[in-house]
């Protein structure tokens, strides 16, 4: 047994169904690319690349070189591009670890040559192109320019052109989402008409990838849904509609264990502020995380967790390191007991959607806010 106060399960099984699932969904063209960014979506970093190069994925997307770097010691030659934003002294290893960077002006791209004449290597780059979003990524009166600099530029390979959607989760009107794609082909178009022949076209994020096939190109990034998390209610309601075969497993578990149990009377104020009092005589239980652990101080007095298959409401305000919860309702609760944060015990769900939507976020924000340093132990 571990010794872990506070910990996270990663379920292999959930992860590895999720990725076949995802894969049976796609084109004949389309590799499948795991988006690894901000620790794995909360369930570990390393933890789910293992899994992922086990499941056989083609690729590994992240946000940034630092994480990169951690993904290419432990693949040596696989497919790693970085999506987010690479400063120019960190272009040096990149290009000496062969990772591929997201780039999008003559700034970069010139950063991209030098480096990689005077390393006497290649930099591998994929152009990203802005179709809507307004994020990163080049407008297209600036393409023809950027590329016609590319083909001056010996020692950078465009391997790649990708686009980001906006609002494709947005499954009742898929309008903007096809802008944004007849846009990308445009460029995508331009990009071959000059000579170059980009091995990666890619655009889909999960949604695309469960909806839309026509957006899987040659290769798809799947982040949310991997981890067995809809995109979106929209989504799922669309899938349920249209009876699409794709069932998402959730993977991941966040559990903790009971500090301390005590009786309380009626009227006793719990916690900072003295914002709830018990409204009758009961019990409560001192749990050992807090908003620093990425249980969001919007539970105060909402949340809820899961101990011996019961139901207990957070009560009073969640501290720093701890929250209290009332237990009156748990028969034999003892100090030390497993308490689920999020996750299934019996027939009761705390979901990352039920958890997102007492907080008014997204599912994407709860589990990535799981703090990073909180152990993750693949099951
Ligand atoms: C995060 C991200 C994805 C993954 O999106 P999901 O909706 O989680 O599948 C894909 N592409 C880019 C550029 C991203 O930043």
């Amino acid at each position: 047994m571990h010794r872990h106060r506070t910990w996270v399960e990663v379920s292999e099984r959930a992860l590895t169904h999720n990725i076949e699932t995802l894969r049976l969904l796609l084109e004949k063209n389309a590799r499948f690319c795991a988006v690894l960014k901000s620790n794995a979506y909360g369930h570990g970093l390393k933890e789910v690349a293992q899994i992922a190069g086990r499941a056989g994925v083609d690729a590994f997307a992240v946000d940034s070189i630092d994480e990169a770097l951690s993904l290419r010691a432990l693949f040596p030659s696989s497919l790693i591009i970085v999506l987010g934003y690479t400063l120019f002294e960190r272009y040096e290893d990149a290009i000496k670890s062969n990772i591929h960077l997201t780039l999008y002006d003559k700034e970069g791209i010139e950063q991209a040559e030098s480096v990689a004449k005077q390393l006497a290597k290649q930099a591998q780059i994929h152009l990203k192109i802005e179709t809507g979003t307004s994020r990163q990524g080049v407008l297209k009166d600036d393409l023809l320019d950027l590329l016609k600099d590319l083909q001056r530029m010996p020692h950078v390979r465009l391997a790649g052109v990708s686009t980001h959607f906006a609002n494709i989760e947005d499954s009742s009107n898929p309008e903007y989402a096809t802008l944004q794609f007849s846009r990308f082909q445009e460029a995508v178009d331009a990009v071959r008409e000059l000579g170059f022949d980009p091995e990666l076209v890619h655009c889909a994020c999960s949604a695309a990838i469960i909806l839309y096939p026509d957006t899987h190109a040659t290769l798809v990034r799947a982040g949310i849904s991997l981890y067995g998390l809809w995109s979106s209610e929209l989504v799922q309601q669309t899938v349920r509609n249209q009876h699409l075969k794709c069932d998402l497993r959730p993977a991941l578990t966040w559990k903790t264990r009971v500090a301390q149990v005590k009786s309380i009377s009626m009227g006793t104020p719990v916690g900072y502020g003295l914002t709830e009092v018990m409204k009758r005589r009961g019990r409560i239980a001192v749990i050992p995380v807090g908003y620093f652990d990425g249980f969001d101080r919007g539970l105060s007095s909402v949340g809820e967790v899961l101990i011996r298959g019961c139901r207990c409401k957070v009560i009073g305000r969640i501290c720093m390191n701890m929250c209290m919860v009332d237990v009156s309702s748990v028969p034999d609760i003892q100090k030390e007991d497993e308490v689920i944060l999020l996750g299934t015990e019996g027939r009761h769900v705390i979901s990352a959607d039920d958890m997102a939507k007492k907080i008014g976020t997204i599912n994407y924000e709860i589990v990535t806010r799981i703090n990073p340093i909180i152990p993750r132990l693949v099951i």
